[in-house]
């Protein structure tokens, strides 16, 4: 009866093993659209050739490229890291803002009055503002905490004011600054976002423009900067410059689920394919630290798991809907199979119990008949 409940679990064990490596052998389909969507653009680039960017951009094979992914056990507090303050981010209705559709995403053209003013060694002017995003099923965040995409991300790209211009900066060591914050999914629809949202349908053409009203670009952002990561990095589509100085805050902005799918689901790219998944895997280290504002992350954690991680955040996990609190598909096969192991355990011990119970008793039997075979003798 034991023997048979053990066995049983141990079939359901293996069965759900199989069907486990089954189905993340799939998450990984990505890759398999690359190989069929090479139609020979050579100056163009795509999301779905990445791998192929440093072929025609050196610097995407560098080692300080972005995004990365951010791990909030091994980043370090630095308490020295200056506040981020703001200046002339809150717009006005005029004059109306440039919102275009390059091909690669959805970008609003922002005044160099907006600005970073303290969090750096001089003051950086912004340039413009875009997203990256995925589809219902693959959330698109660029930058992952702890291996987990959001569902979008946006970056306020600023660039330094010792320059003219940002064409001039981009290639500086110093020249950029990006403020980035991931974008989740709320119950309520987000007003601000709003502003831009509504205006897709007349950028869903690629290489196409509007206007829309100024607005204040700082709701854009979460309510607090105060808590952010801070690396150096690079531009995360080709040329790849390794010249961004990145910020990416803590806090998440979130959109409801419908202006997400209207952000997924509007805009064409060249021959009139949906433009998705604009977002480039996150790249290795090499080497380089991520600091935080703010001094809550715990500091312990094994080498070896850190190292594992590192290699292992090209392979894009995913989460549902983002969330660092939410548990990714992974956390909870991980739990079922914590489970299916110990009751597999237990059985196995309740099995052993039975059999050492019996093979006692054979023994003892074997103890009672010696005797009488002594006596038999
Ligand atoms: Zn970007």
């Amino acid at each position: 009866m034991l023997r048979k409940a053990f066995l049983t679990l141990l079939l359901i064990h293996g069965l759900v093993l199989s069907l486990a490596s089954s189905s993340s052998s799939s998450e990984e389909d990505g890759s398999s659209e690359q190989e069929h969507d090479k139609k020979g653009h050579s100056h163009h680039w795509g999301y779905t050739d990445q791998d192929t960017w440093g072929s025609m951009f050196t610097d995407c094979n560098g080692k300080s490229q972005s995004p990365i992914d951010i791990n909030t056990k091994t980043a370090v507090h630095d308490p020295k890291l200056p506040a981020i303050s703001l200046q002339g981010y809150d717009l006005t209705d005029q004059p109306a803002l440039t919102l275009l559709n390059n091909g690669h995403t959805l970008q609003l053209m922002l005044p160099p009055t907006m600005r970073i003013m303290t969090g750096f060694d001089r003051p950086y002017y912004a340039a413009q503002l875009h997203f990256h995003w995925g589809t219902v099923e693959e959330p698109g965040s660029e930058h992952t905490i702890d291996n987990v995409h959001f569902p979008a991300e946006i970056h306020v790209v600023h660039y330094n004011s010792k320059y003219a211009n940002i064409s001039e900066a981009a290639n500086k060591p110093d020249g950029l600054a990006v403020l980035g914050a991931f974008i989740g999914i709320g119950l309520h629809e987000n007003e601000n976002y709003e502003k831009i949202l509504s205006a897709l349908k007349d950028v869903s053409v690629e290489e196409t423009k509007t206007e829309i009203p100024g607005f204040n670009a700082r709701h854009l952002l979460p309510n607090s900067l105060e808590r952010f990561y801070r690396y150096t990095g690079s531009l995360t589509t080709p040329p790849c410059f390794q010249t961004v100085n990145w910020t990416m805050f803590n806090d998440t902005v979130t959109v409801s689920r419908k202006q997400l799918a209207a952000l997924e689901d509007t805009l064409k790219m060249e021959q009139n394919q949906l433009l998705s998944k604009n977002f480039r895997a996150p790249q290795l280290l090499h080497g380089r630290h991520v600091v935080a504002s703010f001094g809550d992350t715990p500091v312990q954690q094994s080498p070896k798991i850190v190292s594992l991680k590192e290699a292992d955040s090209s392979t894009r996990p995913r989460a549902s809907t983002g969330g660092v609190a939410g548990m990714s598909r992974g956390d909870i096969l991980a739990i079922a199979f914590g489970g299916l192991f110990v009751v597999t355990l237990l059985g196995f011990f309740m099995y052993a119990y039975q059999q050492r119970k019996k093979f006692k008793k054979d023994s003892r039997q074997n103890v009672i008949y010696k005797p009488a075979n002594k006596e038999d003798a």
